[in-house]
C-alpha cells in the first residue's frame, strides 16, 4: 500500500462504523474516554468527540486521544500502527481489492515506513545500555550554551522570567544548530544518537525549531531528562519532550519530603513563574503524564492545584484532587474562593499570564 492508497483506504473507512466494529458505542457522534479513571465520575458525560468528515476522533480532557481512524484502531486494541493497519486491512478488505503482488511489495515497504513514523517510543532493541543514554543525554546538555544574550533570553524575559531563574535551572539554547548537529554526528554514532532520541529518522537533532532547553535537574543538579520549547509562536507544537518516560516532575528538588506546601503546575514555564517568586513549584508535562508512582515523593506536602483556568485545566484538577486525595494527601486549588476577586485568574488565563507574563 502506497502512501495515497492508504490515505484512499483511511477516506473509505467511516470511522463510526469502525468505532462500531471495535465495540465502542457511538452515540450522535460522543463516547465515553476510553482512559474513564483520568476524568471525573468515570467520564459519564462522553467527552471523545468523533468527525465523520475528517475521519478523526479526539477527547477533550486527555491529549494523547486522538487521531485518525488507525490511532483508534490502536487505542482500543492496544496495539502498534502496524497491527491496527493489519486489522483494518482484515476487517475491510473488501476496501484494498485490486492491489496485485506488485503493489503488495510497495505496501511492505509503505508500512514500514509508516510503522517507523508512528512507532512505540521504545525501539525493540537495545542499543546502549540505560546507564550510557543517560551519560549521552547529560553530555548532549553540556554542549549546550546558557541563554544569555540570546533569543531564548528575550522570549523569557517576556514573560518575566529573569537570569536568577536561568542560572537556577540550568537553561540552555542552541546557538548554532548546524555546529552542533556536526558535533554530536563526530561524537557519536548515527543510530545511537536516534536511539537515545535526539536525532529524528532522517538523521539529524531534533530541535531545529525548539532552541530551548530545560533540563529536569534532580537533587543533584543532574539531568537525564528534558523538554525543548520553540520561541517563535508559530511553530507546533511548541513543546517536544524527550522521548521516553518522564522520570520525576519538573524541579523535584520542592519535594524534599519537608513539610510544607508546593504547587503544582502543568507546564515548565508556568513553574520558573512561581520559582521567580520565591514559590515552591514543580512542573508536570501535561495532567496525563502525572504517575501514581510519584505519590511517594509528595510525602508531607500539601498541594496547591495551578493548573490553567480553562475547560481542560478544570478537568485535570478534578482528577489531580482524586489521585492525591486517595493518596492521603492534602490539595486546595489555586484561586479557589477567590472568584469575585478582581485580582483572581481570568477564564483562560495560565499562572504565567496571571503574573503579568506576555506571549
Ligand atoms: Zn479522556
Amino acid at each position: 500500500m502506497t502512501e495515497e492508497e492508504l490515505k484512499q483506504f483511511k477516506a473509505a473507512l467511516s470511522i463510526t462504523a469502525v468505532a462500531t466494529a471495535l465495540g465502542v458505542p457511538v452515540v450522535r457522534g460522543r463516547c465515553r474516554c476510553f482512559f474513564p479513571t483520568r476524568h471525573a465520575h468515570g467520564d459519564r458525560t462522553p467527552s471523545v468527540s468523533f468527525s465523520e468528515e475528517r475521519g478523526t476522533f479526539r477527547c477533550w480532557v486527555c491529549d494523547d486521544v486522538r487521531g485518525d481512524v488507525i490511532s483508534l484502531v490502536q487505542i482500543v486494541k492496544n496495539c502498534s500502527f502496524l497491527e491496527a493497519l493489519n486489522w483494518l486491512k482484515e476487517t475491510y478488505g473488501f476496501l484494498v481489492s485490486g492491489a496485485t503482488q506488485n503493489a503488495s511489495h510497495v505496501a511492505k515497504v509503505a508500512v514500514r515506513e509508516a510503522a517507523l513514523e508512528y512507532s512505540s517510543p521504545e525501539p525493540q532493541k537495545e542499543l546502549v545500555s540505560e546507564d550510557e543514554r543517560k551519560k549521552i543525554i547529560l553530555s548532549f546538555l553540556k554542549m549546550l550554551s546558557p541563554v544569555d544574550k540570546t533569543p531564548a533570553a528575550a522570549y523569557l524575559a517576556r514573560r518575566r522570567i529573569y537570569k536568577p531563574i536561568w542560572d537556577k535551572m540550568l537553561l540552555r539554547t542552541i546557538t548554532d544548530y548546524g555546529a552542533l548537529n556536526n558535533k554530536l554526528k563526530e561524537t557519536y554514532d548515527l543510530e545511537v544518537l536516534k536511539y537515545v532520541g535526539l536525532f529524528s529518522e532522517k538523521g539529524n537533532l531534533r530541535y531545529y525549531k525548539h532552541p530551548l532547553f530545560f533540563p529536569y535537574l534532580d537533587t543533584k543538579r543532574r539531568s537525564c531528562y528534558f523538554q525543548a520549547r520553540a520561541i517563535d509562536s508559530t511553530v507546533v507544537p511548541k513543546e517536544l519532550n524527550l522521548r521516553g518516560t518522564v522520570p520525576y516532575p519538573y524541579n523535584v528538588s520542592a519535594l524534599d519530603q519537608k513539610p510544607g506546601w508546593v504547587y503544582l503546575c502543568e507546564g515548565v514555564v508556568d513553574t520558573l513563574t512561581f520559582l521567580g517568586q520565591r514559590i515552591a513549584a514543580i512542573g508536570i508535562p501535561g495532567v496525563r503524564s502525572f504517575k501514581t508512582e510519584w505519590l511517594p515523593l509528595f510525602k508531607n506536602k500539601s498541594v496547591v492545584l495551578c493548573l490553567d483556568k480553562d475547560e481542560a485545566g478544570r478537568s485535570g484538577t478534578e482528577y489531580l484532587q482524586s489521585v492525591f486525595a486517595q493518596a492521603g494527601i492534602r490539595t486546595v486549588v489555586l484561586g479557589e474562593g477567590l472568584e469575585n476577586v478582581s485580582s483572581a485568574m481570568k477564564e483562560g488565563d495560565d499562572i504565567n499570564s496571571w503574573f503579568g507574563g506576555k506571549k
